[in-house]
């Protein structure tokens, strides 16, 4: 009866050891790195969100378009 058990074992442990053999590895590419969400800023004057890099930045803020920054500033008396 002692065998019986230890060759269920034996059998538990290679189905294991084949189980746990090294996965197929895909290709030697890595996957196309997706870019970056870009940061979205919130206009100063009207709110609007939009990418950074067509935002107006002035003072330290950013405005959606020239015209809001300019009326932004005009109305700050800065
Ligand atoms: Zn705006």
């Amino acid at each position: 009866m002692k065998y019986l058990l230890l060759i269920a074992l034996c059998f538990v442990v290679l189905w294991l050891l084949r189980k746990a053999q090294t996965p197929p590895r895909t290709g030697g590419q890595a996957p196309p790195t997706a870019r970056a969400p870009e940061q979205m800023v919130k206009c100063a004057h009207c709110g609007v969100n939009q990418p950074v890099s067509e935002s107006v930045l002035a003072h330290g803020r950013y405005y959606c378009c020239n015209a809001h920054r300019h009326e932004a500033g005009s109305r700050d008396g800065g």
